[in-house]
């Protein structure tokens, strides 16, 4: 264990208690990922200036232009893609890695996950990162997110953390059966989207007013 998480480790643990205390103020429900928010470190996926703000329910930049989500909208998000039912989720495709915290959360709740993220240095960070966390059921990719992974496809869930104008048909086709899509959907005004992928075709849900960084397109090396 780093200097770092132990020095911050007992306050940090309080500090997540009153997270999720207020997360369930907030309503989220679902008691699993409740917990899995409580053994996150989160503060360990931000920078160290920025740690003592890291369980505040705000977005926090990450660099390279990008923000870490703020706990409500992880914790939201999760909740709706894990469905009423507490969904078994196997197979798990995330778009837009950023710093890993809701691939953490994610790796907990499915058996595999697979992240894509478009900037390669963040990436590098966040794979050292989630190696040090002990996430050994998350395999990161340095690739355009849009295209998706169609030779790991077809996936009980797929999550973008980026907003997006339209639904995303390439990746609706890498959605099996019975799965669920969630993303944030609009332009300035912005929603979350919930698509689930029924025998009968696809049902869209339109939920949340949320506020996210867009997708962009290609990759970004350095
Ligand atoms: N879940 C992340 C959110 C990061 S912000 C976190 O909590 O840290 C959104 C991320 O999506 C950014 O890192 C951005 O670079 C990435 N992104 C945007 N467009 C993308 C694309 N087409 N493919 C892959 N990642 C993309």
């Amino acid at each position: 264990m780093s200097v770092r998480q132990t020095g911050i480790g007992m306050t940090s643990q309080r500090t997540r208690i009153r997270m999720v205390e207020r997360l369930r103020e907030q309503g989220i429900k679902d008691e699993v990922i409740l917990t899995v928010m409580n053994l996150i470190p989160r503060h360990l996926f931000v920078e160290e200036a920025l740690a003592s703000r890291a369980y505040d329910d705000v977005a926090l930049p990450i660099n390279y232009g990008q923000t870490i989500s703020s706990p409500w909208t992880v914790a939201r998000m999760s909740e709706l893609l894990r469905g009423n039912g507490g969904n078994s989720l196997k197979r798990m495709l995330e778009i837009g890695t950023g710093c890993g915290y809701q691939t953490a959360v994610l790796a907990k709740i499915a058996s595999e996950v697979y992240s894509i993220e478009r900037i390669g240095p963040l990436l590098t960070r966040t794979r050292i990162r989630l190696r040090e966390l002990g996430v050994r059921n998350a395999v990161l990719k340095h690739a355009d997110g849009m295209l998706g992974l169609p030779e790991a496809a077809p996936f009980d869930g797929i999550m973008l953390t980026a907003v997006i104008p339209a639904i995303p048909e390439d990746l609706l086709k890498q959605l099996a059966v019975g799965g669920r899509m969630i993303f944030p959907k609009g332009s300035r005004k912005q929603n979350l989207c919930v698509i689930d992928h029924t025998h009968e075709g696809y049902i869209e849900t339109i939920l949340d007013e949320v506020r996210f960084v867009p997708i962009l397109p290609g990759v970004v090396n350095r």
